[in-house]
């Protein structure tokens, strides 16, 4: 009840798309049974948490900040949702984003921009002189609402999602703990797809210890996603007598990108400080083919979203144009009146990027720079190396009427560079098993006998 008081006195956050306060409160007071009995589910029970509205939820609206899904309605659950309700933690709502997860502003969803809570600190208004109603700073995204609910107090935890960035940028900008765990080790069963080959359900906490808990309880092999590795599904607890004198911290000297602001550098090098003063051992290392990589990023982002947004076509999701001579006018309008402009631009690019004459030259080449970045981590974290220290956002959080003015688009495709190498390089190399059924279905079990067939091979960019 107090989570959901406090919705409605952070409305002008605009971090929430849907409230399922009927739901919650249901959810809220079986669990409440469960503890009064001394039954708890686990650490989880009776949480009150928040999901980006990209992540299917059965019978809540899944919008994706979309005119094209605005009133879609999933029949089923995203897998790591349903884990997290088999635990007992209680959805709140479905959080605020940039339309399709493209931006990193939280200001390009059809329900309006997501504002910084800290907008609304005193600290903030009375240091920078600003009126909270004209000059409030952006959330950053673009899993923005999701880092606005944990950072407001309306939710103890939130699913974002993060394909270059989108769940740790607004967890930077909102100052609060948020966590890309690595490609494969939660399944994407449920996440409305941007970039297959880089999405990530992300998490987004108030501290260290609580994201370790939950990615403990979301990780795991998932039969309806071929990605997943297996990994026992169970709370995690940070170990207490954790000894930072045995790590090796790398700073990579790429990293000190054009644009760094001030604060941030000034902020980076604090941290590596506070490290060296611990007993850690710090060292510059070096990731060279870093400045290809936004480049790299774009090309296969755009390649994949044309691919994926083929699927929103008028007749099986969403909106449908009521212009429809003809089948072509109907999809045409249909994605017309659907999409943003953002969202057509990627899809337009893409499809140029794979037009037969481009596809060497883009696609091709993208892909093969993928994998220098790849080998770049590879080979630092073969060389010692425990961490890679490195800053989130080149500058801190943005007011809103600089950000989105026209000549700034640009700023905020930059805004990735520190977090997309990580999906771009799918941090994975490890032998593992591919699972498939009786020969037929890849990526699968067989469900009557639960026998599984494995084939090793080697997997590089998830
Ligand atoms: N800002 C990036 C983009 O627009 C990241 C998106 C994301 O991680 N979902 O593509």
């Amino acid at each position: 009840r107090k989570c959901l008081n406090r919705i409605k006195k952070t409305q002008h956050l605009n971090a929430y798309i849907t409230v399922t306060e009927e739901l919650s409160l249901k959810q809220a007071e079986q669990s409440e049974t469960r503890l009064r009995q001394g039954v708890p589910i686990g650490p989880l029970d009776g949480i009150p948490f928040a999901v980006k509205d990209n992540f299917s939820t059965r019978n809540i609206k899944t919008t994706c900040g979309s005119r094209m899904l605005k009133d879609y309605t999933p029949p089923y659950n995203a897998t790591v949702v349903q884990k997290l309700l088999d635990q007992g933690a209680v959805l709140m709502g479905k959080t605020n984003m940039d339309e399709f997860a493209m931006g990193s502003g939280s200001t390009d969803g059809i329900f309006g921009p997501v504002r910084n809570p800290w907008s609304y600190a005193t600290s903030y208004l009375t240091q920078s002189g600003a009126s909270p109603d004209s000059d409030w700073v952006i959330s950053g995204g673009s899993s923005g609402g999701s880092a606005a609910a944990v950072a407001s107090l309306t939710s103890y935890l939130a699913l974002g999602s993060d394909t270059g960035g989108s769940t740790r940028n607004p967890g930077a900008l909102c100052g609060v703990v948020a966590l890309k765990p690595t490609y494969g080790l939660l399944s994407r069963h449920g996440l409305i797809p941007l970039v297959n080959s880089m999405d990530v359900p992300g998490i987004i906490t108030r501290s260290a210890a609580d994201a370790a808990i939950v990615l403990g309880i979301l990780q795991g092999f998932d039969v309806k996603d071929s990605t997943t590795v297996p990994s026992p599904s169970s709370p995690q607890e940070l170990p207490e007598d954790f000894d930072v004198r045995n790590i090796c911290v790398g700073i990579p000297k790429e990293y000190h990108a054009p644009g760094l602001s001030q604060d941030i550098l000034a902020q980076w090098s604090r941290v590596a400080d506070l490290f060296e003063s611990a007993g850690a051992r710090v060292k510059q290392v070096s990731l060279p083919h870093t400045p290809y990589s936004i480049v790299c990023y774009h090309v296969l982002c755009c390649a994949e979203v044309a691919s994926n947004m083929a699927r929103f076509d008028g007749l099986e999701y969403g909106h449908r144009s009521e212009m429809n001579s003809s089948t072509e006018v109907m999809y045409t309008s249909t994605r017309h009146e659907g999409f943003n402009d953002v969202v057509r631009g990627r899809i337009l690019s893409g499809n140029y990027f794979l037009l037969k004459q481009n596809y060497q030259h883009y696609f091709v080449k993208a892909q093969k720079v993928r994998r220098l970045i790849a080998d770049d981590f590879r080979r630092v974290f073969s060389s010692g190396v425990d961490v890679l220290l490195t800053p989130t956002t080149l500058a801190d959080a943005a007011r809103y009427h600089h950000f989105t003015q026209e000549d700034n688009r640009t700023r905020s495709t930059q805004e990735d560079v520190f977090t997309q190498p990580a999906n771009v390089a799918g941090m994975r190399n490890k032998t593992f098993k591919r699972f498939q059924t009786c020969g037929r279905t890849r990526g699968d079990v067989h469900r009557k006998c639960g026998r599984v067939q494995g084939r090793t091979y080697t997997r590089q960019y998830g």
